[in-house]
C-alpha cells in the first residue's frame, strides 16, 4: 500500500474542500471495500478523508418519504423497526448481501458506490482492464465471463454493478440527494448509474468531491407487497450472480405499479419497464405471467461465459413475482 495523509473531519463543508485541493483523494466511511482495493493497489489515493463523523446517519420516516443517512450501516437500516414494517425489501435485499460482520461495518453511500466484482479489475497483478486503466483492452473478453453483465454492456466493459441493497431502491424509485463544492442536487438512482461507454472508469455521474448525503424513499401504499430475490454460487456471502427486487400494488385479484430490478445483469440496477407494463393488470395467482417474462432481456449481449443469466433472470423474477404475489 502506497503512504497516504489522512484526515477525520466532522463537517460536510470540510470535506467537500479537502477533496477540492486533494483530486486524488478518497471518501472513508466504513473501508470495507476501499481499503481492499487499496491494499490490493487497485485504488491508490494521496488522501483519506474520513467522513464517519458527518451527521448522516439517521433513519427517518414521515408522511412523504423514507430518508436514510449515507452514513447508516446496513444492518442498522435492516434492523430498524420503521424500514422492516413499512419497507420489508431493504431489509431483505441487506440481509442476502454480504456477511453479518460486513454488514456492521459497512455504509449505505458506500454499499451504493462499491466497485464492479469482475476479477480482472481486482487483480493484484495488473492485467488489462478498461475500468481500472482506460485504453488498457478487456481481460474478461477471452477469460472468466461468469460474474460479467449481459445487458447495457459496451466493447469496452461488461462489468456488472454488484450492490443488493441499490437494486431494491431503484425498484422502490429512490433518489440520493447529493452535495458539491456549493451546490446540492438530487439525482434517481435510476439515472445515478452511467453505462461503460465513453468513460468505462465512471461508474457513476458523482462529480469529483460530490457527497452522498442521503437516499430518500417514496412512502408506499399500504397495498404495496415486494420481494427480493438472489441467486449466488454459495448460500453464505456471495454476490449476485442474478437478483430481482420486485414491487407490486394488490388490487383485488390483480396485480398494480408492478416494478421490477434486476442485479447481476448489467453495470447498474436493470429496469424492465416493457415486462413491467404487460403484467400490470394480471391476475396474482400468476396464470399471466409467462408470456410477459419471454420478453425479459430481450436485447441481451450475452458473452459465452454469462448466457445463462438471460434464462436465469426469468426464473428469478417469476420466483420473486410469486413471493410478492402471495403465489407461492
Ligand atoms: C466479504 C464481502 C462480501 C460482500 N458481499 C456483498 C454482497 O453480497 N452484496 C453487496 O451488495 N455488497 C457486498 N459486499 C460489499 C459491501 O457491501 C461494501 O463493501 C460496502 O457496502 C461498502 O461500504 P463502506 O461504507 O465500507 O464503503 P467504503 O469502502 O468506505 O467506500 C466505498 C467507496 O464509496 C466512497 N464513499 C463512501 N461513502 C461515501 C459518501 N457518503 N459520499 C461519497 N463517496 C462515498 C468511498 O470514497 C469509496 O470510493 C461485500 C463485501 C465484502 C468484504
Ligand atoms: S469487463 Fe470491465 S472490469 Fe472486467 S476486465 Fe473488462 S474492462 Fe475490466
Amino acid at each position: 500500500m502506497r503512504p497516504f495523509h489522512y484526515e477525520r473531519v466532522s463537517e460536510p463543508v470540510k470535506a467537500i474542500a479537502i477533496r477540492a485541493v486533494a483530486p486524488n483523494g478518497r471518501y472513508l466511511a466504513g473501508g470495507t471495500d476501499l481499503l481492499t482495493l487499496m491494499k490490493d493497489g487497485v485504488e491508490c489515493p494521496d488522501h483519506l478523508i474520513d467522513i464517519n463523523d458527518l451527521p448522516f446517519r439517521h433513519i427517518e420516516l414521515d408522511s412523504d418519504e423514507l430518508r436514510i443517512g449515507a452514513l447508516a450501516r446496513l444492518s442498522d437500516v435492516a434492523d430498524a423497526e420503521l424500514v422492516r414494517r413499512e419497507y420489508p425489501l431493504l431489509t431483505q435485499s441487506i440481509e442476502a448481501a454480504a456477511s453479518a460482520q460486513v454488514r456492521n461495518a459497512a455504509s449505505i453511500g458506500g454499499n451504493l458506490l462499491q466497485r464492479t466484482r469482475c476479477p480482472y479489475f481486482r487483480s493484484e497483478t495488473v492485467v488489462p482492464c478498461n475500468k481500472r486503466t482506460p485504453g488498457s483492452g478487456c481481460s474478461a473478453i477471452r477469460g472468466d465471463q461468469r460474474t460479467l453483465a449481459v445487458v447495457g454492456t459496451s466493447a469496452v466493459c461488461s462489468a456488472a454493478h454488484p450492490s443488493d441493497l441499490a437494486v431494491a431502491l431503484v425498484a422502490l424509485d429512490a433518489h440520493v440527494r447529493l452535495e458539491g463544492a456549493g451546490s446540492t442536487r438530487t439525482v434517481a438512482l435510476r439515472q445515478f448509474y452511467q453505462t461503460p461507454d465513453t468513460a468505462p472508469d465512471q461508474d457513476t455521474i458523482l462529480r469529483p468531491g460530490e457527497l452522498i448525503v442521503e437516499i430518500v424513499v417514496p412512502r408506499l401504499d399500504p397495498r404495496t407487497v415486494g420481494h427480493y430475490a438472489k441467486v449466488r454460487d454459495r448460500a453464505s456471502f456471495s454476490f449476485a450472480l442474478v437478483s430481482a427486487a420486485v414491487v407490486l400494488r394488490r388490487d383485488g385479484d390483480q396485480m398494480r405499479n408492478v416494478r421490477i430490478a434486476l442485479g447481476g445483469v448489467a453495470p447498474m440496477p436493470w429496469r424492465l419497464p416493457a415486462v413491467e407494463r404487460a403484467l400490470e393488470g394480471t391476475g396474482l395467482d400468476l396464470r399471466g405471467v409467462a408470456g410477459a417474462l419471454e420478453t425479459i432481456l430481450a436485447d441481451a449481449r450475452p458473452l459465452p461465459g454469462n448466457q445463462f443469466k438471460v434464462s436465469l433472470a426469468r426464473a428469478v423474477v417469476h420466483r420473486a413475482l410469486q413471493l410478492a404475489a402471495g403465489a407461492a
